[in-house]
């Protein structure tokens, strides 16, 4: 949904609103990830002077291959967040920023159309992780003949790696 910056209207904007997977990855361009739909937002919008507020959440359930054993997996993204957008240009709240030297930390919109697709596809970008896993203790694959060790052993030499994080977790059983 498009919404004109002018017609905020002074109470503010609560919108409920319900966005097709597909959609939200065309606009993202070169993702390695998929969304399912429906993606549901609520968002509010409101307007004060130049600033822009935009609080709300996003659900969306999102799949993508795990980083180590490359098996496709889902989850579920689910945030709550708060954005303040400053009404400008780029250039010259930057030079406003030397000016005052004020260490603001704002987004600086410029353009007079905000695109609730586009707010709502951040927050499931920021909410994919830098590397994926299918589970916390995924085994991954066999660096030499490329066996799944969450399913097979292989008797390939190899040196395990462990993450510390989850060494606890190796006397725990997976079937
Ligand atoms: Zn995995
Ligand atoms: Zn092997």
């Amino acid at each position: 949904m498009k919404v004109r910056i002018e017609e905020i209207p002074g109470e503010g904007l609560r919108l409920d609103l319900v966005e097709e997977g597909r959609a939200l990855e065309a606009l993202a361009g070169d993702i390695d990830f998929s969304i399912a739909s429906p993606v549901e937002a609520h968002l509010e919008i409101s307007r004060s002077g130049s600033v822009i507020d935009i609080s709300g959440d996003v659900t969306a359930a999102v799949s993508m291959g795990c980083s180590r054993c490359l098996k496709e997996f889902g989850f579920r993204v689910s945030s709550s967040f708060r954005n303040r957008l400053v009404i400008g240009r780029v250039e010259e709240r930057e030079k406003e920023k030397e000016l005052t030297r004020e260490d603001m930390d704002e987004v600086v919109f410029e353009g007079e159309v905000l695109d609730t697709r586009e707010v709502i596809l951040e927050q499931v970008v920021l909410e994919i992780p830098q590397k994926p896993l299918c589970r916390p203790d995924c085994k991954g694959l066999c660096p030499v003949c490329g066996t799944d060790l969450n399913e097979a052993r292989c008797s390939c030499a190899r040196v395990e790696r462990v993450d510390p994080r989850f060494a606890g977790l190796r006397s725990f059983k997976v079937k």
